[in-house]
């Protein structure tokens, strides 16, 4: 990083300016690399699949176009498949995940589910709920396979079964998310898991996203700051918080550090009318290139 540069410096003398000074430069420069048309395009493929519920044979095909997004960025896809108990009795679901590797073994995620909750009464595709934050998560894949600007392993995971097939419980709820903490815990790989960044209806035009009180607050305030710095204040408020039940809770109860990036304030929520044209390519790229900007502060903060 660009610290090393500015080494000769002599703390003391520069003081409390210099201090702060040197804490802005060492965070790395911003990355905008992130292209909001190609996400939109993956979410277009998502979606047209049609409904696609944890269990189904569409999620299966939701899942292929993943692995095959995936593959043609050079990375390898890794699948696990599990059979959990759920109110539609048992279904199969799969985890899908890919690796970038670094310096280090120790793991940043970054995640998002990329089921789409059932209704029987209407088709839900779910673009916003949670096409647009699967299709950034492939597009961050895409950009971190050649950049990635940590010294931590990357592993890029998409959550089966995040959403209740009736009321959100403890039990019909986030079925990935829990078994891919009890697979970590079984492998004996979950104390390689440094961080998880979470992205849930991250798309639509009108994204106002608020502090999650579930997450960790170095986390908020380090993608927050960054997304001040960027000029997307508009996107990231400055005020208010939420408190989301999400993919995050696994791991947080497994004392990792968590953050859930999602607006619970989307219009469209569970709804029929959750579609690709809610969703703005713009705001796609805003938030994908706030988390991208981010990772390497995360990255040396997790290092101190
Ligand atoms: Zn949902």
């Amino acid at each position: 990083m660009s610290g090393s540069k500015f080494a000769s410096f002599s703390l003391p003398a520069l003081g409390l300016l210099g201090s702060l000074l040197l804490s802005c430069l060492n965070t790395s420069a911003d990355l905008t690399l992130v292209d909001g048309d190609k996400v939109m395009q993956h979410v277009d493929k998502i979606v047209s699949n049609g409904p696609h519920p944890a269990g189904s044979d569409s999620q299966k095909q939701v899942a292929q176009y993943l692995a095959q997004q995936i593959s043609s960025f050079g990375l390898e896809v890794q699948t696990h498949t599990f059979h959990p108990t759920t109110p539609q009795g048992r279904l199969e679901m799969n985890n899908v995940w890919t690796v970038i590797k670094g310096e280090r073994e120790s793991v940043i995620i970054l995640a998002s589910h990329y089921d789409s909750k059932f209704f029987e009464n209407f088709p839900f595709v779910g673009a916003n709920d949670s096409g647009s934050s699967s299709a950034l998560l492939l597009e961050l894949a895409r950009v971190l396979v050649d950049n990635n600007p940590t010294r931590h392993s990357l592993w890029l995971v998409f959550f089966d079964g995040e959403e209740s097939f009736q009321e959100w419980t403890r039990i019909d709820s986030l079925y990935g998310s829990r078994e891919f903490v009890r697979m970590l815990k079984r492998s004996g790989e979950l104390s390689k898991i440094s961080a998880l960044i979470l992205l849930d209806m991250v798309g639509d035009k009108n994204l106002r996203l608020l502090r999650d009180l579930n997450s960790s607050p170095w986390l908020n305030e380090i993608i927050w700051n960054k997304a001040a710095q960027m000029g997307h204040s508009g996107i990231f408020l400055k005020r208010g918080n939420i408190a989301a039940e999400d993919d995050h809770l696994p791991f947080a109860e497994e004392g990792i550090p968590v953050i859930d990036i999602v607006n619970l304030n989307y219009e469209h929520w569970h709804r029929q009318e959750d579609t690709l044209d809610k969703l703005s390519a713009r705001n796609l790229t805003a938030v994908g290139n706030v988390v991208l900007s981010s990772l390497a502060e995360i990255s040396q903060y997790l290092e101190r």
